[in-house]
């Protein structure tokens, strides 16, 4: 007998009916022997419309408060799911985060979760009930809920399968698995049967918003077997690994992220001295604005242009600091772009492959794509583009890394 944690997202159950086919597939489950803890999302774009809500008393919603009132939309879910199920004979109890006792830190809106009491579940499960946990929430050590960040609930079945030593945690969503890059925006995308940990921490940090950054994170330093399968399709999934199996066949790439969360901001004519790149990002990074990549170039009269970018949501705050630093070091002007996309190559094949940089520059510049600034790391390269482009940009590296499904191709 297994224990499995299943977490369902948003879509999967975004309807009543939708909940009771979950509720129908959980209990063939539990008709099969096996321990199940449930994760649920709220409803899908029922977040979205508790934070409108917020917004419509203020732009910047108390943090507390925000979290008090955005919790409530897994309280919803997790309730229609345990009726759904004792309505079926399957003996079922539905916990919020507070009530298992998930303990997070304080931070509000971006919580992390620092321990589990597993005591209830286990009796729960002892006793032959499913488990209904909300996803997304927790408590801090003074009793305040507390959320994880968008997408949070991934995280909540990562770490609940973490601290149970479960079998497996399957992540039930709307697509039957990790593909190539977003299936919406590249119809010829393949779903990949298999995906390292290290491979799809780059994936989701560069945008691909299929699992949650902090629930692959959980997984891989707790080595959670984790799947990604579509909640009502039949089907193998993805399941993300360990190993990094050496077979001929594998690709150079395994995937395509990308995002449009950045902006891009430049000073120029600075005075080309020691420690400029210092005076220009350490007021940044005291406002507390994270910098993702950065370009300087040096000109010949002596001054450099210095360029980086930072979260969209930043990005007015770091251009005042970035036009007070302008003033106080005596450079020429400062700009801003915010109509950038950041689109990058992933897989763990590019260590022993040259030129795959190269590849990927000859495919942008085949359709006449500008790239604005590069970054890379071993398995990893990115380019910042013009916005407008993002979507060519993706299909003409799908092609031209040869990740287009074969029956497809050509089409
Ligand atoms: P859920 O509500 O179940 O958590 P999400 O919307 O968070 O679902 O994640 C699923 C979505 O992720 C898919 O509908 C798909 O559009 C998107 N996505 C982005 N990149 C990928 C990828 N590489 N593979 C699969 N899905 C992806
Ligand atoms: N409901 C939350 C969100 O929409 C958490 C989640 O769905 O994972 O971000
Ligand atoms: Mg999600």
């Amino acid at each position: 007998m297994a224990l499995i944690v299943q977490k369902f997202g948003g879509t999967s159950v975004g309807t009543v009916e939708r909940i009771e086919q979950v509720a129908e597939k959980v209990k063939k489950f539990r008709e099969g022997g096996d321990d199940i803890v449930v994760v649920v999302s709220a409803m899908s774009g029922e977040t979205n419309r508790l934070i409108d809500l917020a917004k419509q008393i203020s732009d910047t919603p108390v943090p507390r408060e925000l979290d008090v009132m955005v919790s409530t939309g897994e309280q919803v879910t997790i309730a229609l799911l345990a009726m759904a199920l004792i309505k079926r004979g399957v003996p079922a109890v539905s916990y919020t985060g507070n009530q298992v006792r998930i303990l997070t830190d304080s931070a509000h809106n971006k919580a992390r979760i620092l321990q589990i009491d597993d005591q209830k579940i286990r009796s729960d499960l002892k006793a032959g009930r499913v488990v209904v946990v909300a996803g997304f929430q927790g408590v801090d050590e003074h009793g305040n809920i507390t959320t994880l960040g968008r997408g949070g609930s991934d995280t909540t079945g990562v770490a609940l399968a973490a601290a149970l030593k479960a079998d497996e945690c399957q992540i039930y969503t709307d697509v039957d698995g990790v593909y190539t890059t977003d299936p919406r925006v590249v119809p010829q995308a393949q779903r990949l049967d298999k995906i390292t940990f290290e491979e799809m921490l780059e994936m989701a940090s560069l945008g691909s918003k299929v699992l949650q950054i902090r629930s692959v994170e959980f997984a891989g330093k707790y080595n959670v077997p984790l799947r990604v399968l579509h909640s009502f399709q039949e089907g193998p999934g993805t399941l993300i690994t360990l190993d990094e199996e050496e077979s001929m066949e594998q690709p150079i790439i395994s995937g395509i992220a990308f995002n449009r969360d950045e902006a891009k901001l430049t000073i120029r004519g600075v005075p080309d001295t020691p420690g400029v790149a210092f005076k220009i990002l350490g007021p940044i990074s005291a406002a507390n604005i994270e910098v993702d990549m950065i370009v300087q170039n040096v000109a010949h009269d002596n001054t450099t242009d210095f360029t980086f970018t930072v979260h969209r949501n930043d990005y007015q705050n770091a251009l005042q600091v970035l036009e007070q630093t302008a003033r106080e070091i005596g450079a020429r002007e400062v700009s801003g772009d915010t109509k950038i996309a950041k689109v990058s190559i992933v897989g763990v094949g590019m260590r022993s492959h040259a030129g795959v940089a190269s590849r990927m520059f000859e495919a942008l510049a085949k359709e006449t794509i500008n790239i604005q600034m590069i970054s890379t790391s071993e398995i990893k390269v990115s380019v910042v583009i013009e916005e407008k482009y993002l979507e060519l940009a993706v299909r003409a590296l799908h092609t031209a890394f040869e990740l287009d499904a074969p029956a497809r191709q050509g089409e």
